[in-house]
């Protein structure tokens, strides 16, 4: 890995995959080049070691079984907590989401998750899905969230934790919130994928992992009219 490129790491496609996650990684990598900012991408699959220089770590969501063996080898491997002990920038999406926190349940049974987030994981009595839409936290200064939800999980956010959205549509952590944020640790239940639902959320990241106050604005036309659709059939529900 070159020290100079902005270094941008999905963590196992090959298990934690669903709704586009990919269209994350292909988002970030865009709006930082658009910028000018040299930027390197990995796909780091679950049979190869995590490296632990990177700038921003991506993972997605999943079925449980996939999401179970995603926890162990990241609790096995250890590279994202030396990466984010250093730290480096998260998005964590849905199974993603659930297994930075410190336990998660995945085909009935308790499962540890990387502790990395103060939350926990348990199962709702309905599965979670469709439209989401929330407002986020004012702290981060962003437009509100839209995604796609699709989980059994129900979250619960502990003191360390600040929750990211204001539920307005869907369920989210619990029906009043939605996703959670720590340092520079974002997660979601916002599949889409997130980012091209929520560019903001992209820059915030590219911020973060930067140093930059501010990046130059990018023609949104077409990520605004995908925003502004979502929105209203989010209030259609
Ligand atoms: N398996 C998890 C759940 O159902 C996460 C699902 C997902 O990532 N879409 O809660």
């Amino acid at each position: 890995m070159s020290t100079e490129s902005l270094r941008i790491v999905w963590i196992y496609p090959d298990l934690l995959s669903t709704y586009g996650d990919r269209g994350n990684l292909l988002i970030l990598a865009h709006r930082a080049a658009a910028r000018g900012i040299p930027v390197e991408t990995y796909e780091v699959r679950s049979d190869q070691q995590m490296p632990t220089s990177a700038d921003i770590y991506l993972i997605g969501g999943g079925e449980d079984g996939p999401q179970a063996l995603a926890a162990q080898r990241l609790l096995t491997d250890g590279g994202v907590h030396r990466a984010v002990n250093q730290g480096a920038a998260v998005l964590a999406i849905c199974a993603g989401y659930q297994l930075f926190g410190h336990s998660f349940f995945a085909k009935g049974a308790k499962c540890s998750g990387l502790g990395l987030l103060d939350i926990t994981s348990d199962r709702g009595v309905t599965r979670a899905v469709g439209e989401l839409r929330g407002d986020i936290d004012t702290r981060l200064g962003l437009p509100p969230l839209t995604g796609f939800e699709n989980h059994g999980g129900r979250t619960h956010l502990g003191a360390h934790a600040a929750p990211l959205a204001r539920v307005t549509a869907g369920v989210g952590n619990d029906g009043q919130t939605e996703g959670a944020w720590a340092g520079k640790i974002l997660g979601t239940y916002s599949h889409g994928p997130a980012l091209a639902r929520n560019p903001a959320i992209a820059d915030l990241l590219l911020r973060w992992s930067t140093g930059a106050d501010r990046l130059a604005p990018l023609d949104d036309t077409w990520a605004d009219r995908l925003r502004q659709e979502r929105l209203e059939a989010a209030s259609a529900v």
